[in-house]
Order: C-alpha cells, then structure tokens, then sequence
C-alpha cells in the first residue's frame, strides 16, 4: 500500500496532469498496486477506467504522448458502446469527425446504405486525449521497461537506465514488441506474416468543397488487384482514406501506391470516381503491416498481457480496438478482486485469459481475419464460389 508521502505526491502529480503535464522520473523507486507498462490505447484506457475505480495505478511509457503513428483512425460501433460505458468517448469526441451513414458500394455502384454510430479520429490523438484526462490516482511516468522478475507475491519491473520498480500486479500493454515476452520465455506464434497492409491518407472532392456522404466503404471488384477495399470517413475537417490490401510488404507495389496514390487508385479501383464523384489525394500516404500472431502460453504469476501484447488483429477486420477495449472491460472486472487477496499467482490471473467473452472475442477476430483475406483473394474453389455469390448480390442489390 501507499505511505503517507506518497498519497501526497499522487495528489500533485494529480494537478499536473489535469493541466495535460506528465511527471519526469524521480530518483527513488516506488510500489504501487498496479504497474501498467504501455501507453498506447490499451494500457492508457485500462489506467483510465481503473483509476475511476479509485485504483492507483503506476502507467509507463517511453514517450511522453503518442507517438504519430499510422494505426486504427475509426471508432465503430461496439467500440463506441465500450468507450461509452467507460465514460471515456466524451474525451474523444472533440478530435473526432461523427459518421451518421455508411454506404457500402461495389464495381462502381452503391449496394446498401444504412445509418451507424461511427468516429474518425487519429490514433494519437485518441491516445492523448486519454492521458491528458487520466484520474488523479493514476501516475503516468516516462520510462522504457527492460525486464520484468516476476513471482506470485511482488513483481520487480526494471527500466532502461537501471531503476526497478515494485507491483502486485503488471500489466503488460507494450503493444507488438515482443521483446519482455521474449525475456520472460513467453513465445509469439505467429499465424500469418505480412497479414495485411494498410495505407492511409487525405481525399478532397475535385470542383466541389465537400463530399456528399459521411463515409463509404468501397469493395474490390476482382481479387487479383489484391485490395480487400476502401474505407472513407469524415476526420473533423476532411474526408480519410484507409485502404487494405493483402500484399507482400516487400512487393514493388507498396512503393507505387506511397508515391503515387492516385494514379493507383484510379487504375485499381477505376470506377470508385462513379460513386465518390472526381477526388483528388491531398496528402503523404501512410504507411503500417500487420502479422497475425498470438502470445500462447501459460499465465505467469503476477503478469497479464492486453492488446497487441497479447495477440494483433488484422486492420482490415477493424477489431482491433474491440480486443482491446474488451481486454480493458474484463480485466478491470478482474483485478479488484485479485487485489482483495493476497498473492498475484497464476491460477489467479488466468481467469482473465479464461474469461468466455474474452475467449469469444480472441477467437473470433482471428477467425475474420483468415476469413477477410480468403474472401478477397482466396483461390479455392470453396471461396471462389463464395466471392462470386456475394459479388452477384451486390450487383443486383446496386443502383447508380
Ligand atoms: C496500419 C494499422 C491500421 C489499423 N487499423 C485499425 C482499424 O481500422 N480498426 C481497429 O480496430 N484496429 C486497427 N488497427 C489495430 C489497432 O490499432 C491496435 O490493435 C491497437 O492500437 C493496439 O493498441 P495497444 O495499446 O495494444 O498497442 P500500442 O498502441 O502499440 O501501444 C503500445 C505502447 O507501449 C509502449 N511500449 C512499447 N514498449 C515498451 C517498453 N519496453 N516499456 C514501456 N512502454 C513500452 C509504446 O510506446 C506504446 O505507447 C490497425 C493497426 C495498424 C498497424
């Protein structure tokens, strides 16, 4: 538990980050209940919802905000639920572009339109909003950990630099690094290398100040472009390109498409101007590739494992943000009543990975997953006849 001066300490370093400021280092060590090693949106939303809760909560990072990385740019609907029943969506509201209707459209035509409760906001800025409105008992501390010496009892996390810190519990949320779970003997199995690529950028209108739509989602119309499809949706200003593919990252076209994302968009996709309207690309392109993998092993006393620490989502499913917000949801529902007993072992603990929505959710991601990229560019005869019955769906279901 926490001594008297650092109850103290909490409530300054509290005031800080209500003015958005993050604590240096200070030089002597310290015990919390619970360390959080990651800031990204898994441990910085986990620190948030248990810090409501009253818990302290030790939140390291390297970096004193996100980075600007390229990584999931919407908030879809169940994730919206989730952030909602957290109380955390009013934070990001503010850095987000609201999309009221999608449109799905195929080969040049609209085939479905519906309303949806749906978000385009940047990755860091989803992060920072977070960890600029962290509850006062949680302190955020830069710093890049090292290793971990765990036990049933107390952990020791030790940081570049040479100080260590002690827990109860760590939380390990360092996203697709693998390098504590290497240090620990935790092996990453890797599904599928280079599972998918995505590529982001800015889209205006050519002639015209708007597009006429919230968002579309924009499908290819033959496999061997090797384009899963094209997601558009409103940032708070401008209209935000995400498209998926399953290439090689290795493969010329990636370079192509970064120098020259019109002429291939146009060449790939040649109908989409029917359904957008004639659109100009007027920004850098963003680059990320993903693997599939999944941490297996058996739980370790002291240590859990949330987010892309644990297993990675394909882009192109967009359920990475429900893994991890249904990390968060299950584990805070977890940690209290491991608090309230003594040990941290890991029978304990594996009622986390044990937990049936959790299981459900992991399982199923990864199954879209292999079922997203079967269906666009599966060459069996079994998803070759799927894809063909879907595409003559969405053409008879098509108007102009
Ligand atoms: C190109 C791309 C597009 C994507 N698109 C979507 C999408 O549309 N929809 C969707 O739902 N998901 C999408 N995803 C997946 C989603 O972004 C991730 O699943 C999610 O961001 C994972 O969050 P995380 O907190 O686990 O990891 P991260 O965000 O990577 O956070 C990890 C944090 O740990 C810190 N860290 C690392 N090592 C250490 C260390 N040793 N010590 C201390 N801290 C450390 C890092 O600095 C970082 O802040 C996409 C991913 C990519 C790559």
């Amino acid at each position: 538990m926490l001594d008297g001066t650092l109850r103290q300490s909490f409530g300054r370093i509290g005031d800080n980050l209500k003015m958005g400021k993050v604590m240096p280092n200070k030089s002597s060590d310290v015990t919390s209940d619970i360390i959080v090693i990651g800031a990204g949106m898994a441990g910085a939303t986990l620190s948030a919802v248990l810090g409501q809760k009253g818990m302290k909560v030790l939140l390291l990072d390297p970096y004193p905000s996100c980075r600007p990385v390229f990584k999931a740019e919407k908030i879809e609907r169940e994730q919206v639920l989730l952030l909602r029943k957290f109380g955390l969506l009013k934070y990001l509201l503010p850095y987000c572009g609201t999309v009221d209707e999608v449109h799905g459209a195929f080969d040049g035509r609209i085939f479905k339109s519906g309303p949806i409760e749906q978000y385009g906001i940047k990755y860091p800025d989803m992060v920072n909003a977070l960890r600029t409105h962290m509850p006062p008992t949680v302190e955020q501390r830069l710093g890049r950990v090292e290793g971990i010496v765990n036990n049933g009892q107390a952990q020791r996390v030790k940081l570049m630099g040479g100080k260590e810190l002690t827990s109860r519990l760590v939380v390990l949320a360092s996203g697709v690094t693998a390098a504590i779970q290497g240090s620990l003997g935790m092996r990453r199995r890797v599904i599928k290398t280079d599972q998918s690529l995505g590529f982001g950028f800015d889209i205006a209108p050519s002639g015209t100040e708007q597009f006429p739509f919230d968002a579309v989602t924009y499908y290819a119309f033959s496999p061997s472009t090797l384009i899963d499809y094209l997601t558009l949706f409103k940032f708070r200003t401008i209209m935000r390109a995400n498209l998926f593919v399953f290439r090689s990252s290795r493969d010329p076209w990636v370079g192509e498409f970064i120098r020259e994302p019109e002429r291939m968009l146009r060449r790939y996709l040649p109908k989409l101007s029917r359904v957008t309207g004639e659109y100009r690309v007027i920004s850098e392109v963003d680059f990320g590739r993903v693997d599939l993998y999944r941490v297996d092993c058996d739980p370790q006393p002291g240590i859990v494992m949330i987010g892309d620490a644990l297993q990675s989502a394909c882009p192109a499913t967009g359920m990475g943000l429900d893994k991890v917000l249904t990390d968060v949801d299950v584990l805070s529902e977890c940690i209290p009543a491991w608090l309230a007993t003594s040990g941290m072992s890991a029978d304990k603990l594996s009622e986390f990975y044990k937990h049936p929505r959790k299981l459900a959710l992991d399982s199923r991601a990864l199954k879209r997953a292999q079922d997203h990229r079967n269906l666009s560019v599966g060459r069996s005869l079994r998803w070759r006849i799927h894809r063909s019955l879907l595409h003559t769906k969405w053409r008879m279901l098509g108007s102009f």
